[in-house]
């Protein structure tokens, strides 16, 4: 009977222990999801006048300024896109937290996806004298399933990143598709001839806020974010990303994507419908 009372006792305690660890994580959950919903209200709140600011500096700038005038208006600006670049940064990670962050994966063309963001970041490529290549190292299927915008989302992040972190030479990316057994998959790399990344470090430019060296915020600026929510988002989509780099020669990301067959052509929803 003893022995009973024993085993039941602990049977009790273990189930109780899981309960707690359940409720804790539910806990933790309904933490991240307050955070979240809290997070959402806090940058409407603060979005609401940051337009105003900047619409305000955008009808200055249109005014007849002196040179010095122009170079305030311009601060204000940048200084209103650095605030709205952290507040939509903290806002996404609340989300992937929050476990609200969905995909919307289409059909579509991955090359014109690629040279779009290439053409986007060219401008910044130019202004600092920097040479920017795309290459395609392999055929590339002219219809691909995943989510676009999210893949926009992180190559804009690295291309940034390269130019930003680069004073001469080039940032190249290079796009190939290769067939692995459960379909194609993307490799992207993003390699630049830039100031490069610290041994100690490069583990934890993932990290959230993880800057490689103290005088980097001062001299580049950048919240730290950007690196820490494309992995994550490269991780939603089933692939993975990291670097390697060479302090005072250059770094490249490596991006590899898992890409489904068209739903067009025949993906498996089409194939039930038949
Ligand atoms: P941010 O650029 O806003 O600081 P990120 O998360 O994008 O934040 O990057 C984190 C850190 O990783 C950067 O501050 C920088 O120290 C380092 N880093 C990222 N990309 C590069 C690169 N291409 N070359 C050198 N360092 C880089």
């Amino acid at each position: 009977v003893e022995m009973t009372v024993a085993v039941e006792r602990d049977i009790t305690q273990a189930k109780s222990h899981e309960q707690e660890l359940a409720a804790a994580r539910e806990a933790a959950e309904d933490g991240a999801r307050a955070k979240a919903d809290f997070l959402a209200t806090m940058s409407h709140e603060i979005r609401t006048p940051m337009n105003g600011v900047v619409g305000m500096a955008e009808l200055l700038s249109g005014t007849p300024l002196t040179k010095e005038q122009n170079e305030y208006v311009d601060t204000i600006k940048s200084s209103a896109a650095a605030l709205l670049t952290i507040i939509n940064d903290v806002l996404e990670l609340s989300r992937l937290d929050a476990h609200k962050v969905e995909l919307h994966p289409v059909d579509f063309d991955l090359l014109a996806c690629v040279s779009d963001t290439v053409r986007l970041i060219r401008p910044q490529a130019n202004s600092k004298g920097l040479r920017l290549s795309l290459e395609t190292l392999t055929e590339v299927p002219e219809l691909v399933h995943a989510d676009d915008g999210r893949l926009r989302q992180i190559l804009i992040n690295l291309l940034g990143n390269a130019v930003k972190f680069t004073e001469n030479g080039a940032v190249y990316l290079r796009l190939s598709v290769e067939q692995a057994a459960s379909g194609h998959v993307a490799i992207i790399e993003v390699e630049d001839t830039g100031i490069g990344i610290p041994a100690d470090k490069i583990e934890h430019v993932f990290e959230r806020f993880s800057q490689a060296e103290a005088n980097t915020t001062r001299t580049y600026g950048g919240t730290g974010l950007g690196l820490s929510i494309s992995r994550e988002l490269v991780g939603l989509m089933g692939g993975s990303l990291t670097v390697d780099s060479t302090l005072g020669s250059g770094s490249c990301f490596s991006l590899r994507l898992p890409l489904a067959p068209p739903m067009q052509i025949g993906g498996t929803d089409q194939q039930m419908k038949i």
